[in-house]
């Protein structure tokens, strides 16, 4: 079997690009990049919670980086460096090969590098850090919509968790809607060139990780704003409409997570240019409600603008 420095040689170590000083010291060496301000996020992966023992490894290696450069995408950040902490029962190369294989492919596409990270044995785990940068004063916050702008969603929500749905046997989809699922549910597409576009344009960002009510939920609760979502607009994707069990469509959509879309408010006079920055990064935008006076909540409301009752609105970890 190889040993923790083999592994770390073979399949994670590439030489330093951007880095000053990159895998194979106490820490990695970055220069402070002058002007800008760093996003830095950090989020982890753990088997039977995020992702089944059986997960296609190639996948999983798409998806633990990509959820991290969805929060970083969710800021307006672009990505720079990131950091893997892994913890393995065991050292098998197949299963290493192509989890670095499906993380470094994603790395390059949006030019980010490996800088750093820890092995070790365990339960399996995959946590990254990422780090962005970003102009100063521009980042996307939640805490910062504002009365009268509209909601924008991109993509469509629901995918991800009608795939889930479909692996733990709740529904049956078509072989097609199965595949366009699950490959929504593994190897996620995060949003990073949208969210840079929409730096000095949308007041306010998240990225739909736990539900879109419960994300939308964030943005109202820190801007202390109320946000109206009309459930006639949100977007559907072929698969979810085609679902016929109509009641998990709906809760996936409004609730399902793992969407990584972003949701963000802008004002109305930049709606031409919202428009712009979807198309410029090749991304479906949707206007799918308003921010209003009132109390910091959302509302869901029908095509005649009542509001419709919610249970469940969202992925509660500790619920
Ligand atoms: P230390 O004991 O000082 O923490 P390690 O022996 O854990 O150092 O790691 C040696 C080098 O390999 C370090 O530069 C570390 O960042 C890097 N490294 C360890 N594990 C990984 C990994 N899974 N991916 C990328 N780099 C890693
Ligand atoms: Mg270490």
């Amino acid at each position: 079997m190889i040993s923790e420095f083999e592994l770390i040689e073979r399949y994670f170590t590439r030489p330093a690009r951007t880095a000053a000083l990159g895998i194979g010291d106490d820490c990695a060496l970055i220069k402070a990049p002058t002007g800008l301000v760093l996003a830095i996020t950090t989020d982890m992966l753990v088997e039977g919670t995020h992702f089944l023992a059986d997960a296609d490894p190639r996948r999983l290696g798409h998806k633990a980086l990509a959820v991290n450069l969805s929060d970083l995408a969710a800021m307006g950040a672009d990505p720079r460096w990131f950091l893997l902490a892994l913890a393995l029962p065991e050292a098998n190369e197949a299963w290493l090969a192509a989890f670095a294989e499906g993380m470094f492919a994603l790395a390059e596409r949006h030019s980010v590098e490996l800088i750093g990270g820890d092995t070790t044995r365990g339960l399996r785990n995959l946590c990254i850090t990422a780090i962005g940068t970003l102009p100063p004063g521009y980042a996307l916050r939640r805490d910062t919509a504002a009365t009268g702008e509209d909601v924008w969603l991109s993509g469509s929500t629901g995918d991800a968790a009608l795939g889930l749905a479909h692996l733990r046997g709740r529904v049956k989809l078509s072989a097609d809607a199965a595949a366009y699922c699950l490959a929504r549910l593994e190897a996620p597409d995060p949003r990073v060139a949208l969210g840079t576009r929409l730096r000095g344009l949308a007041a306010s960002a998240i990225d739909v990780s736990d539900g879109l009510l419960a994300d939308v939920g964030h943005i109202a609760q820190q801007s202390k704003v109320k946000a109206e979502i009309e459930f006639e607009q949100l977007p559907r994707s072929p698969a979810l409409a085609a679902c016929a069990d109509r009641a998990l469509a709906d809760e996936c959509l409004l609730a399902g997570g793992d969407d990584y879309e972003l949701v963000f408010t802008a004002p109305t006079e930049k709606r031409t240019a919202v428009e712009a920055a979807g198309a410029a990064a090749a991304v479906a935008l949707t206007r799918i409600g308003r921010i209003v006076e009132g109390d910091p909540a959302v509302r869901l409301l029908d095509a005649s603008g009542k509001p419709i009752a919610v249970g469940q609105t969202g992925y509660d970890h500790f619920g």
